[in-house]
C-alpha cells in the first residue's frame, strides 16, 4: 500500500519546468531517497506532496485520496531551508511550535524534556536561538518535526549542516522511527545514507524522474557482476581468466592465500565459479560486490545528460 502517489506531476514558474511529468509510489513503513543534482526538482516535488505549493497540472493522492488539509497534521515536515525565530528562547519557541501542531502544552513539555534529555542538551533551553550554531539550531528543528511522532515525515536534506556524528545520530534516529511504523521521505546528498538507510529511492534529474525503486534491487542491477573472492592455492598456480566463464580483474595476496575481484560473464552462474575455484583451490570467502549508490548516481545522470542535451528544453538551466 502507498502512502503517497504523485500522479503526472507538472510544475511550472514562468516558462521553466521544474517538474515534468513526474509519477511515483510511496510505499508505507519504508524510508524513501529523494536523489537528484542540485536543482533537479527534489525540494519542489517536496513542497507540492506537502501541499506549501500545488502543482501546474497532476494530482497527489494520499492513502489513496485526494490529500487534506487534515492529512498534514500527520506530516511532520523539515524544510530545507531552517527557520527559527533568532530572538526566541529554545524551549519557549520549542513548546510554541509544538502546540501548533495540535500538542498539549503539558504533552509538549513533556516530550521535549525527553529529547532534550536524549541528546544532551538541556542546557539550551534557555539559550536565544541565536545563540546556537547552525547545527545546534538545526537539532532543535529535527526534534521539533518529530515531535508529535508524525506517521509521515518527509525531511528535505536533514543532513546538510551536521558533522559526522550528529549525521550518525539523525540518522539512527530515523532508523527508530521508521521501525516504529513511520515513513519517511528524504532528500539527501549524503549518499553513504542512502545505502544504509532508504528502502527505495527516486532520482530526478533535471525535472524529470530518471530512475525509480528498490535500492538493492537498483545495485544489483548496476551491478557489473563483479566478485571478491580469497582462496588458498596449494602449488604455486594462481586463478586466471576462464573463457566465457569469468575474467580476474585484479589479484593480490592476502592472509597467507590470495584475494582475487572476478568479473564473470553474463550467463555464468555462481555455482559454476564455486565448482571450478573449488576443483583447484580451497575456497576461503566468495562476495558478490554491490555497486555504490554514489556510481550509480553519476552515471545515471550522466547517461541522462548525454541523451537530453540536444532536448532540453530549458535553456540549459
Ligand atoms: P533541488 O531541491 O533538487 O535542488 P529545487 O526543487 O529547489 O531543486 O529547484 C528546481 C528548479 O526550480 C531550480 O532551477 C530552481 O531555480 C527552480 N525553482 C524552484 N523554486 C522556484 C520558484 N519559487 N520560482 C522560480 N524558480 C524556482
Ligand atoms: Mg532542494
Amino acid at each position: 500500500m502507498s502512502i503517497i502517489r504523485c500522479e503526472n506531476i507538472y510544475k511550472k514558474f514562468g516558462d521553466f519546468t521544474a517538474l515534468n511529468d513526474v509519477s511515483l509510489e510511496i510505499p508505507e513503513g519504508k524510508i524513501f531517497g529523494m536523489l537528484g543534482p542540485n536543482g533537479a526538482g527534489k525540494t519542489t516535488l517536496i513542497r507540492i506532496i506537502n501541499r506549501i505549493t500545488l502543482p501546474t497540472s497532476g494530482q497527489i493522492l494520499f492513502n489513496g485520496k485526494s490529500l487534506t488539509m487534515k492529512d498534514i497534521e500527520s506530516i511532520g515536515y523539515l524544510p530545507e531551508e531552517r527557520g527559527l525565530y533568532k530572538k526566541m528562547k529554545v524551549g519557549e519557541q520549542s513548546l510554541y511550535l509544538a502546540q501548533l501542531k495540535g500538542m498539549s502544552k503539558s504533552q509538549a513539555l513533556k516530550e521535549l524534556k525527553k529529547w532534550f534529555v536524549k541528546f544532551g542538551i538541556q542546557e539550551w533551553w534557555n539559550k536565544k536561538v541565536d545563540e546556537l550554531s547552525k547545527g545546534m539550531a538545526q537539532k532543535i528543528q529535527f526534534i521539533i518535526t518529530v515531535l508529535h511522532n508524525p506517521k509521515l515525515l518527509i525531511l528535505d536534506e536533514p543532513f546538510s549542516g551536521f558533522d559526522p556524528i550528529n549525521v550518525e545520530l539523525i540518522r539512527n534516529e530515523i532508523i527508530r522511527l521508521k521501525n516504529e511504523g513511520a515513513t519517511i521521505i528524504l532528500s539527501t546528498h549524503n549518499m553513504e545514507s542512502v545505502e544504509e538507510m532508504c528502502d527505495q529511492i527516486a532520482l530526478i534529474n533535471k525535472s524529470k524522474l530518471i530512475a525509480c525503486g528498490d535500492v538493492d534491487k537498483m545495485r544489483e542491477e548496476h551491478g557489473k557482476n563483479r566478485i571478491e573472492v580469497v582462496y588458498k592455492s596449494t602449488d604455486s598456480s594462481v586463478l586466471a581468466d576462464q573463457e566465457g566463464l569469468f575474467s580476474v580483474i585484479s589479484q593480490e595476496d592476502h592472509k597467507g592465500g590470495k584475494i582475487a575481484i572476478l568479473e564473470a560473464s553474463m550467463s555464468t552462474n555462481n555455482r559454476d565459479i564455486i565448482n571450478l575455484i573449488n576443483n583447484n583451490y580451497e575456497l576461503l570467502s566468495y562476495q558478490k560486490l554491490m555497486p555504490k549508490m554514489r556510481e550509480i548516481f553519476i552515471s545515471l545522470v550522466e547517461q541522462n545528460n548525454g541523451a537530453t542535451s540536444t532536448t532540453d528544453n530549458n535553456g540549459g538551466k
